[in-house]
């Protein structure tokens, strides 16, 4: 018996180099881009574990939760750490990035989130990556939020280590993930005694035998689905075109923050400037009283395929988000969430507007 997924054919390493070309194009950079069978924690660590030891210093951005494991790495990896950290209902700004590096004149290393999915802010990487740049520092981007939901461009904003993953707005699975790596980015892992060597983190291994050798021979066996899954996933946006899929997202997040300031019942946006909310997923604080996964879950029951979830660890009282992965930027999408949301505060006792909220969607999607 036949089956889409089972008794794949091995997929080659010319097709392997294609699709990174392709995710390459996606980002407009010209830097070698590798792509990880893994979840996007999988580069995210190599990375740090490959470019810090203990000779680093680096500044680490923290606007969310992916923010504070970074420390954690690069703590583990010998580095000094520098924390700034921000509330998770702003952004960061290049000022601040900028005062914090004037007052660390060492610094050496810069990470930063350009979205959180889980806190629904977006930080102005262009901005930071110029202040960055001029500084000197290596510049470490966590981009997997914010590919596929607003431009993701490594090589305009001097990033040098850029992580992207297929599992949020490219709409694919969470088990592949790509980094682009710059010249500067492979010199520092080259000369850092401590950087990962014959190990699965290892970025090194992917530099010396895969791209050195001219991209000829596989590591290790590919993993054929979500290898296919990537490429479709990329498929997908070049044929709606990036700008078009870009524009949805932005579309939907506005569109969401429009509504729900209409509908009212004390849901409100979490993220309290529209400039810094994110394309990817709007989170909204419920008003007080009322948890968050408890209306989720009722809203959920009305229509299990919205695309609604209550925030992670201590955020499920206060936090819900509506996700705006690939697929759910569509006006149908965000009407049924809100729909779905107002009518759970509603049996709540508490005053929705809902025909406003339909109204303000509509207007703002325009
Ligand atoms: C979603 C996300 C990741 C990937 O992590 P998961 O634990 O698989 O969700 C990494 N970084 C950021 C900023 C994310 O939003």
């Amino acid at each position: 018996m036949t089956h889409p997924f089972l008794d794949l054919p091995p997929l080659s390493a010319a097709r392997f180099a294609s699709i990174e070309d392709r995710v390459a194009r996606l980002l407009g950079t010209g830097q070698d881009v590798v792509i990880t069978q893994g979840e996007a924690l999988l580069p995210l660590e190599g990375a740090i574990r490959g470019a810090a030891g203990p000779g680093t210093t680096a500044l680490n951005v923290i606007t969310g939760p992916y923010g504070q494991t970074f420390g954690d790495w690069l703590r583990d990896c010998g580095a000094t750490v520098i924390d700034l950290s921000v509330p998770f209902h702003t952004a960061v700004t290049a000022e601040q990035v900028r005062a914090a590096l004037a007052e660390h004149p060492s610094v050496d290393f810069v990470s930063l989130v350009h979205a959180e999915a889980a806190t629904g802010n977006t930080n102005p990487v262009a901005e930071i990556g110029a202040v960055v740049r001029e500084h000197g520092a290596l510049f470490y981007l966590d981009a997997v939020a914010s590919v596929g939901a607003e431009p993701v461009l490594p090589d305009a904003w001097g990033v040098d280590l850029c992580v992207i993953g297929a599992q949020k707005a490219m709409g694919g699975p969470a088990g592949v993930s790509a980094i682009s790596v710059s010249e500067r980015a492979w010199a520092r892992m080259a000369a850092n005694p401590r950087a990962p060597r014959r190990s699965y983190l290892s970025l090194l291994d992917w530099k010396e035998r895969w791209i050195d050798g001219g991209r000829r021979a596989l590591l290790h066996a590919p993993a054929q689905l979500e290898m296919l899954a990537l490429e479709a996933c990329l498929e997908r946006i070049e044929a709606e075109g990036p700008a078009a899929v870009t524009a949805r997202h932005a579309a939907a997040a506005r569109a969401t923050r429009a509504g729900v300031l209409a509908l009212g019942g004390g849901l409100r946006p979490y993220v309290h400037e529209a400039a810094e909310a994110a394309p990817v997923a709007t989170t909204l604080r419920t008003p007080d009283g009322v948890a968050a996964s408890e209306l989720v879950a009722r809203a959920l029951e009305s229509d299990p395929s919205l695309p609604l979830a209550a925030g992670g660890g201590a955020l499920a009282k206060e936090m819900i988000r509506v996700n705006h992965y690939g697929p759910d930027a569509t006006p149908g999408a965000v009407q049924s969430s809100l729909a779905a949301l107002g009518a759970a505060l509603a049996e709540r006792g508490l005053d929705v507007d809902l025909h406003g909220a339909r109204r303000a969607v509509e207007g703002a999607w325009r």
